[in-house]
C-alpha cells in the first residue's frame, strides 16, 4: 500500500517494522465540549485507514489518548486549560466534564461506525509516565526549569521543524499567536513539559512532582501514552493537519530525545473540513455536531459517506447542500443493494477477484476512498450474478462500513410492509393461511403438499420467498 508520509512529503510503500503487525497511535479528543463534524472527519478517515490495514492482513494495535488536562486554548502554551474553561462554562468539575464529553465522543463515533481503538487512555491516568519522561529529558539536557515551569529546549535539536510542508514562518504561528510572550522560554519555539506556575492559579487538577506541584503540558501526554502501550517504536501516527505543528513536532522532539533514536516512521494527517466561511470551530457559527445532523433528519452514516467521497488530503467544504447530495446518493446506493436478489450461491471467483482488484487498487493508492466508492458502484455493472455482487459489497463494507447491508435490509422490510398493506385484505388473509398450511405440511414432512400449495399460489401470480425470518411473498403485476 502506498501512503503519503508527511515526514518525507511523498507517497511511500507502507511497511510496518514487523511484517503484518502495525502499531498505530491517534491523537484523541480534548473532552471539554462535543466533537464537531470536522474533528469527526479526521477520526472517520483514520478509521478507514485502520480497517484497510486490517483488511489487507495486518494485525493492528491502535492506541488513542483522551486529553483531559493540559491542552491550553492556544497551542503556543498560552491561554487557559480548555478543560477548565469547559468546567466553568457548565458549572461542573473538570472530571465531570471529562466523563460527560468522553462518553459523548464515543457515542458519536459509534453512530459513524468508527471503531473504538484497542486502547483508550485518559491523560490523567498517566501522570507518573509524564514525570518520568520529563525527568529523562532534564537528565539528558534537553529540558530546563525556568520560572517554575519545565521547558523543552528546541535549540538542542539538529532539526526541530520536521514537517517540511510548512514554511518556518507558518510554523511559528502557534508562537506568534501568544498574547503575552512567555519570557521564561530560551527560544521562541520552546514548549512547556510541566507547568507549576502560570497565570491561572486556579487549575483544578494538580499533581506533586520533583519539579513542583503542577500539571503536564499537552504534548508530553501523547509521547508517554504511545510509549506505555506501544513501546519505543511506532509504525504510524495520525491526526488532523493542524496537529502537525506544534503538537506532533513537539511529540517527535520529546520522544526522540528521550529514547535516543528515531520514533515513528509514518505520519498520516487528515486535511480540514471547512465551512464556506472558513475553518470549522466550536465557538463560531453553527456548532456542527452529529446530534445536529440527526436533528435535521440526516442519518449519521450519510456523513460518513460524504467523507468517503473525497480524498483525506484535500480540504473538504461542508454545506447542507453538499450533505443533501450525499444523502440522495447514499439512498440510491441503498436502493440498489436492496434490489439485488441473491440465490444463496457461492460467488463467482473470477468476477469477485476483478471487483476486489478495483477496490484495493483505489485504497492502495494513498487511501483513495472516492475511487473506492467508484469501485463500489462498479460492482453493479459487473457481468456477474447478484450473489457475487452482494459478496463484494459485504467485503468492501469491512472497510467503508457505510451500513449498506443493514440499510438495504431495512428498506426491503419497509417495502414489503407497504406492499402487504396495499394487498386486498381478503387476498392477504388467504395468502397467509396458505403460507401457514405450507409451513405445517413441511413440518409434517409432507413435501408434496407444500409444493402443491406453492404451485397453486404461483398460478395466481403469488410467488413465495423463504427467508431465515419466515416466508414472504411478492405479487406479479
Ligand atoms: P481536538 O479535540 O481539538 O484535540 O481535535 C481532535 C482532532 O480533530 C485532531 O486530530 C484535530 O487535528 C482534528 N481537527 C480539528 N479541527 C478539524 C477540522 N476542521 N477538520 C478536520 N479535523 C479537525
Ligand atoms: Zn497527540
Amino acid at each position: 500500500m502506498l501512503l503519503y508520509n508527511s515526514l518525507t512529503r511523498q507517497k511511500e510503500e507502507f511497511k510496518p517494522r514487523e511484517a503484518g503487525r502495525v502499531s498505530m497511535y491517534t491523537c484523541g479528543p480534548t473532552v471539554y465540549h462535543f466533537a464537531h463534524i470536522g474533528n469527526l472527519r479526521t477520526y472517520t478517515m483514520e478509521d478507514v485507514l485502520e480497517k484497510y490495514l486490517r483488511y489487507i492482513g495486518n494485525d493492528v494495535k491502535r492506541v488513542m489518548n483522551v486529553t483531559d488536562v493540559g491542552h491550553l486554548t492556544s497551542d503556543g502554551d498560552t491561554g487557559e486549560d480548555k478543560m477548565l474553561k469547559g468546567a466553568r462554562r457548565e458549572h461542573k468539575t473538570v472530571m465531570e466534564i471529562a466523563k460527560f464529553y468522553t462518553d459523548a465522543f464515543f457515542r458519536d463515533c459509534a453512530e459513524l461506525n468508527i471503531k473504538t481503538p484497542d486502547v483508550v487512555e485518559p491523560a490523567t491516568n498517566c501522570i507518573d509516565d509524564f514525570i518520568d519522561m520529563v525527568k529523562t529529558l532534564l537528565d539528558k539536557g534537553y529540558a530546563y526549569e525556568m520560572g517554575g515551569n519545565v521547558y523543552f529546549d528546541t535549540s538542542k535539536l539538529d532539526k526541530y521543524y520536521v514537517f517540511g510542508d510548512f514554511s518556518e514562518e507558518d510554523l511559528a504561528v502557534g508562537v506568534r499567536e501568544s498574547v503575552e510572550e512567555d519570557t521564561n522560554k530560551r527560544n521562541k519555539a520552546d514548549f512547556v513539559l510541566w507547568f507549576t506556575k502560570s497565570k491561572f492559579e486556579d487549575q483544578e487538577l494538580k499533581w506533586d512532582s520533583p519539579f513542583g506541584v503542577g500539571y503536564p503540558g499537552w504534548h508530553i501526554e501523547c509521547s508517554c501514552i504511545a510509549r506505555r502501550h506501544l513501546g519505543e517504536y511506532l509504525d504510524i501516527h495520525c491526526g488532523g493537519i493542524d496537529n502537525a505543528f506544534p503538537h506532533h513536532t513537539n511529540e517527535i522532539a520529546q520522544s526522540e530525545s528521550a529514547f535516543g533514536h528515531e520514533w515513528c516512521n509514518y505520519w498520516f494527517h487528515v486535511s480540514h473540513l471547512n465551512t464556506n466561511s472558513g475553518k470549522m470551530s466550536k465557538s463560531k457559527g453553527e456548532f456542527l455536531t452529529v446530534s445536529l445532523l440527526k436533528e435535521k433528519g440526516y442519518a449519521p452514516l450519510v456523513y460518513r459517506f460524504f467523507c468517503m467521497q473525497s480524498h483525506y488530503r484535500k480540504n473538504l467544504v461542508f454545506s447542507w447542500e453538499n450533505l443533501d447530495n450525499a444523502r440522495s446518493a447514499y439512498d440510491k446506493l441503498v436502493a440498489r443493494v436492496a434490489a439485488l436478489k441473491p440465490l444463496g450461491k457461492e460467488p463467482d471467483a473470477a468476477a469477485f477477484a476483478e471487483g476486489k482488484r478495483r477496490f484495493t487498487d483505489a485504497l492502495d493508492n494513498d487511501l483513495n476512498t472516492s475511487l473506492a466508492v467508484t469501485a463500489l458502484y462498479d460492482v453493479f455493472k459487473l457481468p456477474t450474478d447478484d450473489d457475487t455482487k452482494l459478496a463484494l459489497i459485504r467485503d468492501f463494507e469491512r472497510v467503508l462500513d457505510l451500513g449498506l447491508i443493514e440499510a438495504a435490509e431495512a428498506r426491503r422490510r419497509a417495502d414489503e410492509k407497504s406492499e402487504e398493506s396495499s394487498v386486498d385484505p381478503e387476498l392477504l388473509a388467504y395468502i397467509n393461511l396458505q403460507i401457514e398450511a405450507r409451513r405445517a405440511a413441511k413440518a409434517d414432512k409432507n413435501y408434496a403438499e407444500a409444493d402443491r400449495i406453492r404451485a397453486e399460489l404461483l398460478s395466481r401470480g403469488i410467488t413465495l420467498i423463504d427467508t431465515k425470518d419466515g416466508t414472504r411473498f411478492t405479487l406479479s403485476e
